[in-house]
C-alpha cells in the first residue's frame, strides 16, 4: 500500500480510503494507494505554502539548489530498472521504450534544470540619469502540478524539474491512472533531502483530489497538462484568487510527405510518430498527409512494416507495441474506429479488436482514404489510429495541416529546405520537426497553438517567465526632492 507524500512525510488519507491501481495488461492488481480528499489537499497545500513562505527552500543559495536537483538525478539513474518497470507494469507500455526514453528522460530533466538555477537573472534599466530601475525574478509561489497517465514519470519530470530549480514549492497530483512512478520520484527526493513541503505528493481522482487543488485559494499557480476539456475547468478553477495557469493539451499532428521526401526514412518515422506507445502520445502523428505520387508507395511500405511489430506482453523487451492504459480508454479508441468505418474511411489495417472488454492489446490500425471532415482526422483518438490523406500541392498540404483545431506539432518530410521553412512558417503550430527531428529536448520550449495549449514548458527562458514573478524596484538617486506640491 502506498502512502500520500505530504511536508515531507509518508501518510495515510484522512478518511483512510484507498484506490486500486491495476496492470491493464494482465488485468492484475498491482498496489493499493490512499486516496487524498479535501483535508488532505488542504494540507499538502499548507505545506507547500508555509515551505514557500517560511522555509528555506525559495531563500536557498541557487547553486545548492541545483545540486539537489542533479542529485535527484542521479538517483533516478541509479533506479532505472525499477522505475522503468513500474510504468510498464502501470500502462502496458513496452519496457525497451520505458528503459530507453522515459526514466533517462525524466533523469535529464532534473539534471539540465540543476544547470538552470543559478542562472536565473533579472535587469537593470538605466532610463533617466537620475533613476536606476531593478528587475529581480523571484520565485513565484507554491504550484499545483497536474498531469496525466502516458508518460507517468516523465511527465512529472517536465513539470518539476522548471519548477524546483526556480524556486517554487509544489503539490503534483499524478493521473489516479499511473500514480506509482511518481510516488517512488518523491521517495527520491526525501533521500536526496529536499525540505519538508518542497515537494508533495498526492494521489486521486481528477474530479475530486484534482479539483480540491486546483481551487485551493493557496495555490499561485497551477500547471496541468492534459486533454483541452480538462484544460478550460482549469481556467475555470484560476479564476479563483486569479491564479497564473499553463496549460499543455492535446493534438491532432500532421505528418507531410511531399514528393521529395526520402521514403526509406519516412517510413519508420511516421510508424514511430503513430505507434510509439501506442499513440496515447500528445504529439502522435495521427494524420499521414501524403502527395498523391507517393500515396501507393509510401503506404505499401508502412504496411509491411507495421505487420512485422510484434505487439504483446510489455515486459518483453522484444515487444515494440504493448497495451492501452485502461479498458475505458481501449472503448474509447474502440468507438473512434467504428465512426471511421461508418463514416466511409477504408480500412487498410485494422487487427482484430479485442473481445473481452478487460483487453486492453489494441491493434495498430490504419485508415486510408480519409477526408478532412471525418471525426478520426479532427478528433486525438490518442490510440494506434493512423488516418491517411493525399494532397495537390504545397498549398493544399499547408491548407489541410492546419484544417485543425490542435496546434501542438507537426512533421515535414522533405528534402528541400527552402520548401521545409517556407511550409514551417506557414503552419499553425508550436513545433515543427523536419524529416524526424522532434525529439524532446530539455531545453527546448514546448508552446500549443490553438486548443493545445496556454504558455510554454521548458526552454530555459520560458520557465524564467512561467515560473517567476518580476518585481521591479524604481531607485532615485537624485539629490534634491521632488519639486511637487509645492
Ligand atoms: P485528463 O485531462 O483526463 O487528465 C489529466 C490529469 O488531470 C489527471 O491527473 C486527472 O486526474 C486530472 N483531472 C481531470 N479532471 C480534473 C479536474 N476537474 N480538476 C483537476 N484535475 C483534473 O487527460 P488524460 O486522459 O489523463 O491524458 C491524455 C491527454 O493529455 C491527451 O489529450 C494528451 O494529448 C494530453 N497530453 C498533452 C501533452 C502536452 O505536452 N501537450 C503531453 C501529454 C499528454
Amino acid at each position: 500500500m502506498k502512502q500520500l507524500y505530504l511536508d515531507g512525510v509518508w501518510t495515510d488519507g484522512a478518511a483512510g480510503r484507498t484506490w486500486t491501481v491495476t496492470n491493464p495488461a494482465t488485468g492484475e492488481h498491482l498496489d493499493e494507494v490512499a486516496v487524498a480528499e479535501s483535508a488532505d489537499v488542504d494540507r499538502a497545500v499548507r505545506a507547500a505554502r508555509r515551505a514557500f513562505d517560511e522555509g528555506p527552500w525559495p531563500r536557498l543559495d541557487p547553486l545548492v539548489r541545483g545540486r539537489m536537483l542533479h542529485q535527484l538525478a542521479e538517483r533516478i539513474r541509479g533506479r532505472l530498472e525499477e522505475l522503468a518497470m513500474t510504468d510498464t507494469l502501470n500502462i502496458g507500455k513496452p519496457i525497451r521504450d520505458t528503459r530507453g526514453f522515459d526514466v533517462p528522460c525524466a533523469a535529464d530533466l532534473f539534471e539540465s534544470y540543476a544547470g538552470l538555477a543559478d542562472k536565473i537573472a533579472g535587469k537593470c534599466y538605466g532610463t533617466l540619469p537620475d533613476n536606476v530601475t531593478l528587475q529581480f525574478r523571484e520565485p513565484l509561489g507554491a504550484v499545483a502540478a497536474i498531469v496525466p497517465w502516458n508518460f507517468p514519470l516523465t511527465n512529472a519530470a517536465i513539470k518539476l524539474a522548471p519548477i524546483l530549480a526556480c524556486g517554487n514549492t509544489v503539490v503534483l497530483k499524478p493521473s489516479e491512472v499511473s500514480p506509482l512512478s511518481a510516488l517512488m520520484l518523491a521517495e527520491l527526493a526525501h533521500e536526496v533531502g529536499f525540505p519538508p513541503g518542497v515537494l508533495n505528493v498526492i494521489h486521486g481522482t481528477g474530479a475530486e483530489t484534482g479539483a480540491a487543488l486546483v481551487r485551493h485559494p493557496g495555490i499561485d499557480k497551477i500547471t496541468f497538462t492534459g486533454r483541452h476539456q480538462t484544460g478550460v475547468q482549469m481556467l475555470e478553477a484560476a479564476k479563483i484568487g486569479m491564479k497564473s495557469v499553463m496549460l499543455e493539451l492535446g493534438g491532432k499532428t500532421p505528418s507531410v510527405v511531399f514528393p521529395d521526401a526520402p521514403l526509406e526514412h519516412v517510413v519508420n518515422g511516421v510508424i514511430t510518430g503513430i505507434f510509439f506507445n501506442l499513440g496515447q502520445v500528445c504529439v502522435a502523428g495521427s494524420r499521414l498527409l501524403v502527395h498523391e505520387s507517393q500515396h501507393d508507395e509510401l503506404l505499401e511500405r508502412i504496411l509491411a512494416k507495421v505487420k512485422a511489430l510484434r505487439q504483446g506482453d510489455p515486459t518483453d523487451p522484444n515487444n515494440h507495441l504493448g497495451c492501452l492504459a485502461t479498458p475505458l480508454h481501449c472503448a474509447n479508441v474502440r468507438r473512434y474506429v467504428e465512426q471511421a468505418h461508418q463514416e466511409g474511411a477504408l480500412p487498410v489495417l485494422t487487427g482484430p479488436l479485442p473481445a473481452d472488454p478487460q483487453d486492453c492489446f489494441f491493434p495498430p490500425t490504419i485508415f486510408d482514404r480519409v477526408t478532412a471532415s471525418m471525426t478520426i482526422a479532427r478528433e486525438e483518438v490518442f490510440g494506434p489510429v493512423l488516418s491517411v490523406l493525399t494532397f495537390r500541392d504545397e498549398d493544399d498540404a499547408v491548407r489541410l495541416a492546419n484544417d485543425c483545431e490542435f496546434g501542438l506539432m507537426a512533421n515535414l518530410w522533405t528534402s528541400d529546405g527552402g520548401r521545409a521553412l517556407r511550409v514551417a512558417r506557414r503552419l499553425r503550430a508550436g513545433r515543427i520537426a523536419v524529416n524526424g527531428g522532434g525529439a524532446l529536448r530539455p531545453n527546448v520550449p514546448v508552446f500549443g497553438y490553438k486548443l493545445s495549449g496556454i504558455g510554454a514548458e521548458l526552454g530555459f527562458d520560458e520557465t524564467v517567465h512561467e515560473y517567476t514573478n518580476s518585481k521591479s524596484v524604481l531607485y532615485s538617486l537624485a539629490t534634491e526632492k521632488t519639486p511637487w506640491p509645492e
